[in-house]
């Protein structure tokens, strides 16, 4: 049995890895270079709004189980929190049309049945159009795979492969996308629930995984960047941070869980995905109206999802590289604009923040997927996690936490060799 496990970077591969381990009775070591655990996926207090943000909104689904898995082994379950059904409310911005999408509570698609559940002037055979991405290879292009035009696609699968891949569709993995669809939309409306942590990323996601790692005696440590692996024969050796070294014994083991950036400088020759899409959000401290959805689909305009926070109307933009370089101030008008028409609002622009989320995803084309290793290195102590390795999904909570899940077992399977 391995003595120590150190776990490089604490987003959330790296915390599901240490959870799993700390609590099979691991000693778990956790070196993040930040001053914060969480990674792309964070809480912090931003004083132009006065409230404490989330770096951008994220969104779960119900169908989520390893995401959900973790968030009830750190006690936080009940506070991802949605609608009993899954239900949608959309927008069109250029027609001004409104429609609520309700993918029931079933564990079949039967909602593409019936014609006032889906999505308005569509048929079923546009839906069952959708059929070949659920068996595509990651190789194929979506816009090879299904038509990416028509009220179907504008009006539903455009948004949830923006959101889910963070790429244009037509772009994307069709392997990726029919993941997505698989464990989503066809699995019924029981697997689509829209789940938010209300209380933010960290309290819900963050800290109680940090709390539960320090009950079990693990140890954590920020600003503890690692800087070098050096490794003797098959296995890593030692960790070097900078300032110190630790030594790597035969039996302990390092599950490396940082983005593949770091990740190809620590570890020359590993392949990883080099291109990058940003995901803009910008926040707005303002009363949401009452009744207002959590979770609001945009189709039409800049907004992509407005969600409804306790003094908060926050916006999500995918695929924004277009925004990086529009000026702050003329950013915030634009969406402002579409949050007004949007959420049924009015008023000035209130405070808001922008983050712009530069390398939020690995981009999920064919090539990029390619390009994503999988959990093994040439080493046998090491192990990699991240939503960029090869989990088969875009990179997203779930795939985050199933990687730091595999990670783990990789380690926990050398105490039976
Ligand atoms: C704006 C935005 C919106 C998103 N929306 C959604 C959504 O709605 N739904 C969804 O499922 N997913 C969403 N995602 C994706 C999700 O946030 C990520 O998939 C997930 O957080 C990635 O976690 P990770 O552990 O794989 O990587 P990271 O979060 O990148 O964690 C890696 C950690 O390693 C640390 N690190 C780096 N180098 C070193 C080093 N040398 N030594 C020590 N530590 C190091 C980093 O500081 C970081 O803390 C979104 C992402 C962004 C950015």
């Amino acid at each position: 049995m391995p003595n120590i496990v150190h776990i490089i970077g604490a987003g959330i591969s790296g915390l599901s890895a240490a959870v799993r381990l700390a609590s099979a009775g691991y000693e778990v070591h956790v070196h993040e270079a930040t001053q914060q655990a969480g990674g792309r996926c964070r809480s912090y207090f931003d004083s132009a709004t006065n409230l404490t943000i989330d770096n951008g909104n994220h969104l779960l689904l119900s169908g989520n189980h390893h995401a959900l898995a973790y968030a009830r082994s750190i006690g936080t379950e009940a506070r991802l929190v949605g609608p009993k059904r899954a239900q949608f409310p959309f927008v069109d911005l250029s027609t001004g049309q409104r429609w609520h999408l309700d993918l029931g509570d079933s564990r079949l698609p039967l909602w593409v049945f019936d014609e006032a559940r889906r999505v308005p002037d569509t048929t079923l055979l546009d839906y069952l159009a959708l059929m070949p991405l659920v068996w595509a290879g990651p190789e194929k292009l979506v816009g090879k795979t299904i038509p990416c035009k028509g009220n179907l696609y504008q009006r539903l699968v455009q948004p949830l492969l923006l959101a889910a891949l963070n790429v244009d569709p037509p772009e994307g993995s069709a392997g990726l996308a029919g993941a997505i669809v698989r464990e989503t939309l066809l699995a019924g409306g029981l697997a689509c629930r829209p789940l938010i942590a209300r209380d933010g990323l960290s309290a819900v996601l963050i800290e109680p995984a940090i709390e539960l790692l320090k009950k079990n005696g693990a140890r954590i440590r920020f600003g503890h960047e690692l800087r070098e692996l050096a490794t003797l024969a098959d296995r890593v050796g030692e960790l070097k941070f900078g300032d110190d070294a630790i030594a790597i014994g035969p039996n302990d083991a390092v599950v490396l869980s940082v983005p593949p950036r770091p990740a190809a400088t620590l570890l020359p020759g590993l392949k990883t995905p080099a291109k990058f899409r940003a995901i803009v959000n910008a926040h707005f401290r303002f009363d949401p109206p009452p009744g207002a959805p959590p979770i609001l689909g945009v189709v039409g305009g800049l907004v992509e999802w407005l969600f409804a926070f306790p003094q908060r109307l926050s916006v999500t933009i995918s695929n924004g590289d277009r925004l990086i370089d529009m000026p702050r101030e003329e950013l915030a008008q634009a969406i402002w604009r579409d949050v007004c028409k949007a959420g049924g609002v009015q008023g000035e622009l209130p405070p808001w923040q922008i983050v712009r989320e530069r390398r939020a995803t690995f981009e999920a084309t064919p090539e990029q997927n390619a390009l994503r290793p999988g959990p093994v290195t040439a080493f046998k102590n090491l192990f990699l996690a991240g939503d960029w390795t090869a989990t088969g999904l875009p990179a997203t909570i779930e795939g985050s936490v199933r990687s730091g899940d595999r990670a783990a077992d990789l380690v926990l399977a050398r105490r039976s060799a």
